[in-house]
């Protein structure tokens, strides 16, 4: 038995997890209040909620198909059915595009991963030591814990600032820019002719989702997730938090000039921005595990912006710890 720690509850640290508990103790921490990462589902209230990050999942993998159809089968997730339309396009929805989510939100995957893990939330690593063969890590609220093994699950700014003292590697040398998201959650008038979800081709707004169509809760509102472009995104993310009312409203006013629904009062919202949204490059290598010093990195952002490439990062990763 040898102790790993794990930081981040996402799609690659809850799947890295999970593969390492089966012959290891395995300890897992994450700033968040709760697991998924960015496939984190925001509640409302009861089962009502939103997908404010990961809006769906389509496997390209034969690996990745043959484990959602598992969770599938287990009730964990479910195909997400229903119209989705694209506007402004000549794009048209693929049939065989399934959409994936989770039964009662798109962190389910997460947490059936972490059902046997000790996982500890609100708890924002801040720096790593190396001594005497340990890793040793202080928290943001002063603890101090120790461990042999340290695998890190960050997104590609963050891991470079926690890691670089003790990552050689050519991977941890590039400038690889993560894109911004702003989402807005909003609740408004029910209308149970709304279509599923919008693909727009917009320099502001890039995507809705209408969360009732998931079928998950009865509301009597409407709840749709709101989706910027990058572009838009990145210009606006560092003043977002000052800026969020205004923000949304654009995002609002977008959503019903595009969508062609009609313009309700505006019941209940909610704006979250994601700085570290997702990268365009990936890289050459799928995970990185240091075998002398015991140190690992899994993310989706070595394979590409998806959550299946997280999956495939910590897969990769765990295969390299187990030779
Ligand atoms: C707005 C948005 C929409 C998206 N839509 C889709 C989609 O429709 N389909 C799709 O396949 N993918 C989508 N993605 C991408 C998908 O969400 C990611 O690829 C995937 O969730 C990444 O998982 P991860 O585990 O690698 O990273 P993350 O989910 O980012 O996990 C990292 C975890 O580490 C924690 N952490 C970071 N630093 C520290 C620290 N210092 N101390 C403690 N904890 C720390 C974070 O809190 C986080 O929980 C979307 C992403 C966003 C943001």
């Amino acid at each position: 038995m040898s102790n790993f720690c794990i930081i981040g509850s996402g799609i690659s640290g809850s799947t890295i997890a999970n593969l390492l508990n089966k012959k290891h103790s395995v300890i897992l921490f994450d700033k968040a209040r709760g697991p998924g990462g960015r496939a984190s589902f925001k509640r409302i209230k009861g089962k009502i909620g939103f997908d404010h990050g990961t809006q769906y999942f389509s496997p390209k993998t034969k690996e990745f198909k043959r484990f959602t159809k598992n969770l599938i089968k287990k009730k964990i997730l479910k195909v997400w059915g229903g119209k989705h339309i694209f506007l402004n396009s000549k794009k048209k929805e693929d049939k065989k595009h399934l959409k994936i989510i989770g039964r009662n939100g798109n962190n389910d995957i997460c947490k059936y991963l972490l059902k046997k893990i000790n996982c500890n939330y609100q708890s924002e690593l801040k720096k790593i030591y190396y001594k005497d063969k340990m890793w040793h890590l202080l928290f943001e609220n002063g603890k101090f814990r120790s461990f042999k093994n340290l695998i890190l699950t960050c997104p590609y700014p963050q891991l470079k600032k926690l890691s670089r003292r003790f990552i050689k590697n050519p991977f941890l040398k590039k400038s690889i820019k993560m894109d911004a998201n702003i989402t807005t959650m909003i609740a408004i008038k029910r209308n149970k002719k709304s279509n599923s979800s919008y693909l727009y081709e917009d320099p502001i707004l890039g995507w809705a989702g209408n969360e009732n169509s998931k079928k998950r809760f009865k509301s009597k509102y409407d709840l749709w997730t709101l989706q910027s472009t990058f572009d838009w995104a990145n210009k606006r993310i560092n003043k977002n938090k000052n800026n969020k009312k205004k923000n949304s409203k654009i995002m609002i006013d977008k959503f019903f000039n595009l969508s062609n629904i009609k313009k309700t009062k505006i019941h209940y919202s909610l704006n979250h921005g994601w700085k570290y949204s997702s990268n365009s490059k990936s890289f050459k290598i799928k995970s990185y595990w240091d075998s002398k010093k015991r140190l690992g990195v899994c993310a989706d952002w070595f394979i590409g912006p998806r959550l299946e490439s997280g999956w495939l990062s910590a897969q990769d990763l765990f295969k390299k710890i187990s030779k």
